[in-house]
């Protein structure tokens, strides 16, 4: 499977991973060895992982608490205080850390429970700096991923232009040619 990266952030893409979440959602990481895909296509990792059932029930459980705390910042509310705990047990453990070779190069490499601690912390570091006043949620309808607006004039309105962006244009072309139609006869 090929993952989608259109959030700016590796927290959010990772929440962007369960797709339509008020509607039709759709679990894009059905298999604890899609996580290991996952985390190598988002350039996290060189290689792939072994991810066990309760890495990846795990990684499950901090997505949806790292969702659950960005909602819960952009409507001003608070978060759960089990989600704060979750969020600062997991960054506090040790990040994926690239490993220099003696010929000079270097590989990124780690364990799941490394992963999940940099994905923690990558959230802690969003809610921390400037960067979470410009995440907003896609405009296409139904779509539920969140991104970090970084256009100057702050007026990005769907997660990509290769998803719903495009989609959002056809439907608007459609609609002027039908009004163009309904003019004419
Ligand atoms: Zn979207």
């Amino acid at each position: 499977m090929t993952f989608v990266y259109v959030s700016g952030r590796r927290c959010l893409d990772f929440v962007g991973t369960l797709k339509w979440r008020q509607s039709a959602r759709q679990e894009l990481l059905t298999d604890p060895e899609l996580l290991s895909d996952w985390a190598v296509q988002a350039g996290m990792l060189d290689a792939g992982i072994d991810v066990s059932d309760d890495d990846f029930a795990a990684a499950i459980a901090l997505r949806e608490a790292i969702y659950r705390t960005v909602i819960a910042r952009l409507e001003h509310g608070r978060p759960k205080p089990a989600d704060v705990d979750l969020l600062n047990d997991y960054g506090s453990h040790p990040p994926l850390t690239p490993r220099l070779e003696r010929n000079g190069t270097a590989r990124r490499e780690g364990t799941a429970a490394q992963l999940l601690a940099s994905l923690a912390a990558d959230l802690l570091d969003l809610l921390a700096g400037d960067d979470i006043d410009r995440v907003k949620g896609c405009a296409h309808e139904g779509c539920t991923r969140l991104y970090v607006d970084s256009s100057r004039a702050k007026n990005r309105h769907w997660c990509g232009m290769g998803t719903c962006g495009n989609k959002a244009k056809v439907r608007a072309f459609r609609q002027r040619q039908r009004a163009a139609e309904s003019t004419i006869s």
